[in-house]
């Protein structure tokens, strides 16, 4: 029986595939996904074909709040308003073209967190964002408590207030009656894929995906269930959840009124986790990673969860048809934001991509080191009170020196990480697949792949993390018949080889550990 309802399924989303890719050759590629990826500055809705071409795009700033030192919070209106007006945009571009709009995959900044009343739909209180700190002195205390390891044990994560377990807690202790309202069900908790999604099915799906649940901190990653136990500890009502789900899972319509016509939800992971399926990493070993305003890195470790010997994070990679990969994850805190930082702080340059340029210039560093801990150093290191320095400065030092050490710096924070996935995973990774705007400059992309003695590939989709949103939602609705079709999609469009030798790659990174050193 169970291999019948199988058949039959197999049977429709073969058919289903034929008929769009069908549909695609005869009418010139007329089917579109729409992406939604709605991050940190700005929320953006992209139309993607079938074959990752960008069809098109639509992007809002989007504004952060600091109501004090150390906090980080959105307008939960700016949120949806942003994300409606971009989705609006592209709805017109895909009528005026033409286009058929399959279906809606939802990507998203992770861990920040929105508290509402399920009645009215309105926010109790601000978005707290990721980036936010206020909820370190209870993060500190559990810590001391000896909770942090039976939290990695089942979440992948360390104790940290980066993760939405402790904001939400902070919200039902600050906000009046908060906590009283959640034990009566009258309250419902989200991620921005939940708020989102709860948005536009006008309060009818209450749903998240296991990628962004496993940011929560609340979720146990080899259970597949919210936890008791962390429920317990950080003192939250479970009826304040909503329901985990597969990355490709039918998440609901779109109310009608919204978009002029109602689409499918198909899709929905967090924006890291949606990168690496937009890079097709599907097998144990292969890593992306995103080089933005900061860097995050993701590892495939496979099926079996494993959690880190070198404070790197273990995550869910994807959940798909009720099975679990996981995918050991590193960030780097500060990435472009230190080009950014020469740009506006030091007027060095007026534009980011003018760096390549100036690092071009010199032939070496000549011993300048540049370790952009501004917020801290991230993995491996963990030490959120370290502070950025520039070392090994003489009257020679120039701004391109500068420059290049900014730049080189990208590499070695990778070849630490590198080194700690080597550690934890049982698999050498081989290459390297890179993306984010920073990747733009020719020289960090070669200058990665030499300290890295891999090659680093660059993709033809560049907005991976989007692409990754729509992948899900095409699985979902029979666009894509599996992720084998969509390995075979990635086509590299910028391949790095390594071109240095072993000695002088060993004295430019023992150059830089006497820097992090000095740092640390
Ligand atoms: P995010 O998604 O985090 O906003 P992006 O992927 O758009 O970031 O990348 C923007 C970052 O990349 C900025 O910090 C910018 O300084 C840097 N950047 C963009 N292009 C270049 C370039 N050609 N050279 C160096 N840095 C660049």
């Amino acid at each position: 029986m169970q291999n019948k309802i199988y058949s039959m399924k197999q049977f429709i989303t073969h058919y289903m595939y034929d008929h769009l890719q069908d549909l695609g050759n005869n009418h010139m590629n007329k089917i579109a996904l729409l992406a939604i990826d709605q991050g940190t500055t700005s929320s953006r809705a992209i139309l993607f074909a079938p074959n990752g071409k960008i069809l098109a795009k639509h992007q809002q700033e989007l504004k952060l709040y600091y109501p004090q030192k150390g906090w980080v919070e959105h307008s939960p209106d700016d949120i949806w308003i942003n994300t409606l007006e971009a989705c609006r945009a592209v709805v017109k571009d895909a009528q005026q073209d033409n286009l058929q709009i399959a279906g809606i995959g939802i990507t998203n900044q992770r861990e920040t967190s929105i508290l509402w009343d399920r009645a009215t739909g309105e926010p109790i209180y601000n978005a707290i964002v990721w980036q936010d700190r206020r909820t370190a002195d209870l993060c500190a205390t559990l810590k001391a408590q000896g909770h942090e390891a039976d939290i990695t044990n089942k979440t992948g994560l360390l104790l940290d207030p980066y993760f939405s377990a402790s904001k939400i807690a902070w919200i039902l202790d600050n906000v009046a009656d908060a906590r009283t309202r959640a034990e009566k069900g009258e309250l419902a908790f989200g991620t921005i894929d939940t708020y989102l999604l709860w948005k536009l099915t006008n309060g009818a799906v209450h749903c998240t995906d296991a990628t962004n649940a496993a940011r929560t901190m609340l979720f146990n990653i080899t259970e597949q269930c919210w936890d008791q136990d962390l429920l317990k500890l950080f003192n939250i009502p479970a009826a304040l959840l909503p329901t985990v789900k597969d990355n490709v899972a039918d998440f609901g319509q779109s109310t009608p009124t919204l978009l002029g016509q109602s689409y499918p939800i198909g899709g929905m992971a967090g924006d890291q986790h949606a990168a690496l399926i937009g890079q097709a990493c599907f097998k144990p070993g292969m890593v992306k990673s995103t080089y933005g305003t900061g860097c995050f890195a993701l590892e495939n470790i496979g099926t079996e969860f494993k959690t880190s010997q070198h404070r790197l994070l273990t995550t869910l990679a994807y959940r798909l048809n009720g099975r679990s990969t996981y995918a050991l994850e590193g960030s780097i805190f500060t990435a472009g934001a230190a080009i950014q930082w020469l740009r506006d702080n030091l007027g060095l340059f007026k534009h980011a991509a003018e760096s390549e340029a100036l690092a071009l210039s010199v032939d070496d560093n000549n011993g300048v080191y540049f370790v952009p801990a501004f917020t801290g150093l991230g993995a491996p290191y963990w030490q959120p009170e370290a502070r950025a320095m520039i070392s090994g400065l003489t009257r020679e030092s120039n701004a391109a020196h500068i420059t290049r050490a900014a730049l080189e710096a990208q590499a070695y924070q990778t070849v630490d990480l590198m080194a700690a996935f080597k550690g934890d995973s049982k698999h050498e990774a081989s290459i390297i697949r890179a993306d984010g705007g920073l990747i733009n400059n020719k020289f960090v992309g070669q200058f990665l792949a030499d300290m890295l003695n891999r090659p680093v590939e660059i993709p033809t989709v560049t907005e991976t993390t989007a692409w990754g949103a729509a992948c899900l939602a095409g699985l979902q609705l029979g666009v894509f018949d599996g992720l084998d079709t969509l390995g075979k999609q990635w086509h590299c469009a910028t391949r790095y080889t390594p071109a240095m030798n072993e000695r002088q790659r060993r004295t430019l990174y023992q150059g830089w550990e006497l820097a992090v050193k000095r740092v640390l």
